[in-house]
């Protein structure tokens, strides 16, 4: 079994390094898939999978987005599907999400699996879209940094992304780039990231032009308004040999039940179809949101049932936020709608109540937060009705905590 060691990363930085060049030239010639891992127990078609931009990971289209799990058995049962990367970050579930791999991942082999983390410092200026104080966005970055790899007691990442950005100027910002490469050199990482889902083209542009990020992690699905637009930019990237990893793929979770009977499985198959993407991050959190989404990463060809349900679908409601932002500058209470709105998503669409209420205690919104506006002077464009929505949500912090999905 080999050991969580510097050694083992370097063995896997040499290998990868020729893999990149053999393996490499197909994917940017034809945007080849390669199929590898066959490691399903009952003898099933293999995972498709694709390269990872420039570095040497090759993995299934569907990795998992640890972040809503909490059940050790669903991570390992994942594995043994034959998915290789785990995702998850610095801040979910209160820390306790690193902590559970930490103690899963201590008796896998450490050149089985990939593993990813993210990050965000203090002293984000939201005003100015960018960090401004550089002594403490190195010193909070290394510290729950350290603290991370900590509760996963692993020597080293293989993606280390910064979190949740959504600027130019944010992904650019050299202090965040100098402490992350300083760790990259530590062979603490083995690769730099950054993550976004809001003002997606912009942030995935700026990776592109920063000489510094390996891989983007973006929101993609059929809900967005501004998905052509992603999608030129994930080909600018995929270009410049930038891996791209989507996530957001089910585009609010579960349709209304007014809406078309349209599964997750294919929200996510659509987020695969282009091949400049290389894998996802759904949150699947039980056994049969595995099976589904495995059996995507078999087979991404729609049926025709499919092709139309995804036609009616695009057409229908959603409780997706493109979080535009337009919507800022409307309240003059400067409610934090977009973040109201995902919490909302959360209830309605992935009926997870319980990482709604986490989002809506952290943002500190109260019931009643829009009681005091005659008339909410908000227009969103893609029609959602802010005041009620908000007025809905925010009773959940009301709920005992006893009656929380
Ligand atoms: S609520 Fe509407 S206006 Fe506000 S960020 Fe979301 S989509 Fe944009
Ligand atoms: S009703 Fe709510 S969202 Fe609308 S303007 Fe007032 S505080 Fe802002």
């Amino acid at each position: 079994m080999e050991k969580n060691d510097r050694r083992s990363f370097l063995r896997r930085s040499f290998l990868g390094l020729a893999a990149t060049v053999t393996a490499g030239r197909l994917v940017y010639a034809g945007g080849k898939t390669e199929h590898a891992f066959p490691v399903d127990k009952n003898d099933t078609p293999s995972l498709i999978t694709r390269r990872l931009g420039k570095t040497d990971m090759v993995v299934p289209v569907v990795s998992m987005g640890v972040m809503r799990a909490d059940n050790p058995a669903l991570v390992r049962a994942a594995l043994d599907k034959g998915i290789r990367l785990l995702d998850t970050a610095h801040t979910y579930q209160g820390g306790r999400n690193e902590e559970m791999l930490g103690k899963i991942l201590k008796d896998v082999p450490r050149n089985s699996y990939y593993l990813a983390t993210k990050v965000k410092p203090d002293g984000y200026d939201k005003t100015k879209g960018d960090f401004t104080d550089d002594e403490k966005v190195k010193r909070t970055f290394r510290e729950k940094f350290e603290i991370s790899m900590k509760r996963l007691g692993i020597g080293y990442v293989d993606i280390l992304f910064l979190h949740a950005i959504n600027s130019r100027a944010a992904t650019l910002n050299r202090a965040v780039q100098e402490v992350m490469q300083e760790i990259k050199e530590e062979g603490r990482t083995r690769y730099l990231g950054v993550s976004t889902h809001s003002h997606e083209p912009e942030v995935i542009r700026a990776a592109v032009d920063s000489g510094v990020y390996d891989v983007v992690l973006v929101a993609y699905n059929y809900r967005q308004d501004h998905k052509d637009e992603i999608l030129k930019a994930l080909e600018e990237a995929h270009k410049a040999g930038i891996g791209v990893i989507v996530m957001k793929t089910m585009a609010g979770g579960r349709p209304p039940k007014s809406g078309p009977a349209l599964s997750m499985g294919t929200a996510l198959k659509w987020s695969l179809q282009s091949e400049y993407v290389a894998t996802s991050i759904p949150g699947f959190t039980s056994f049969d949101q595995l099976e589904e989404d495995i059996a995507v990463a078999r087979d991404l060809t729609f049926t025709e049932e499919e092709k139309q349900l995804i036609a009616q679908a695009m057409r229908g409601d959603t409780l997706y936020c493109d979080a535009c932002d337009e919507c800022i500058d409307q309240c003059p209470h400067e409610l934090p709608i977009p973040d109201l709105m995902r919490a909302y998503m959360y209830t309605y669409g992935y009926r997870e109540t319980r990482k709604a209420r986490e989002l809506l205690d952290h943002l500190g919104v109260t019931p009643g937060a829009c009681a005091s506006c005659d008339e909410c002077t908000v227009t969103c464009p893609k029609g959602f009705a802010v005041a009620r929505k908000i007025t809905d949500i925010t009773r959940l912090r009301e709920m005992p905590q006893a009656f929380l999905t």
